[in-house]
């Protein structure tokens, strides 16, 4: 009103003029209005984390999928961990979804960046039992970086975690296993321990379920730890072999937990 109200007694060099400005005043102001409206009203629909990697979450998850054949564990065989990387993202609740239907736990290794973007998911695997460890806060060669770098990309995320509500990290899991004598040193004097995997699904490069369930049955092993992803745009394919690999692991006797220890 106040701008309408100016432009109209700004006052005009010709007849006609203040009418054609006034129209063009608002139009001016309604491109501006829209042009601010539109990005937030995405920003608000969406995690800024799944702008920058997976844009949004299809829905994977049917009810067929939360059916287990073996809803308790046998433990015959002994114990294989169940571990989801570089979230939390966008897919992570529908991995919480089948987990939950399997009264199954598994470890997140949590990226510090998106823990800080998205807390409430850190609540979210922590509230179903699951446990949450460090793996640097932004998925660095870890080997490559000075001390410094290293006891940041540490010593941050684990400072996330916690003010997000989850314990502390004791494990540190290196961003493509990459570790050396400077990473191992820096994680101790934090309290943690370097952990890698022993079955490696390579679920991140877009494998078919059936073959991502076919390589953890097939190496499956007392002890075994279970590389998956749950914070990549393939998380989908992971979600769709979990069932077959819950329920495959435990008709051949075995647990499926956070930790194989
Ligand atoms: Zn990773």
């Amino acid at each position: 009103m106040i701008r309408r109200d100016r432009t109209r007694t700004a006052g005009a060099p010709r007849p006609g003029r203040p009418a054609l400005r006034r129209h063009l005043t608002e139009l001016g102001f309604g491109v501006l209005a829209l042009a601010a409206i539109v990005p937030l009203a995405r920003g608000a629909l969406l995690p800024a984390e799944s702008r920058a990697q997976t844009p949004r979450a299809r829905t994977v998850v049917t009810d067929a999928m939360l059916r287990p054949a073996y809803p308790a564990n046998p433990c015959r065989a002994g114990r294989v961990a169940l571990t989801f990387d570089d979230g939390p993202d966008v897919y992570t609740p529908q991995i919480l979804t089948v987990l939950r239907a399997y009264k199954a736990r598994a470890t997140f290794y949590m990226m510090g960046k998106k823990v800080a973007a998205r807390p409430d998911l850190v609540r979210a695997v922590i509230a179903d039992g699951h446990a949450v460890e460090n793996h640097s806060w932004d998925h660095p060669h870890m080997a490559d970086l000075e001390p410094a770098a290293i006891r940041r990309q540490l010593a941050d995320t684990s400072a996330a975690i916690a003010a997000a509500g989850a314990p502390r990290p004791t494990l540190f899991r290196p961003p493509f296993g990459n570790t050396g004598p400077a990473v191992n040193a820096e994680a101790r004097a934090l309290g943690m321990r370097v952990v890698r995997w022993s079955v490696d699904t390579n679920d991140w490069r877009g494998r078919a379920p059936a073959d991502i369930t076919a390589t953890v049955l097939g190496k499956a092993a007392p002890g075994a730890v279970v590389l998956m992803h749950d914070g990549v745009a393939a998380s989908a394919s992971t979600i769709r072999a979990l069932p077959g690999i819950i329920d495959g692991l435990r008709a051949r006797g075995f647990c499926t937990s956070s930790y194989a220890e």
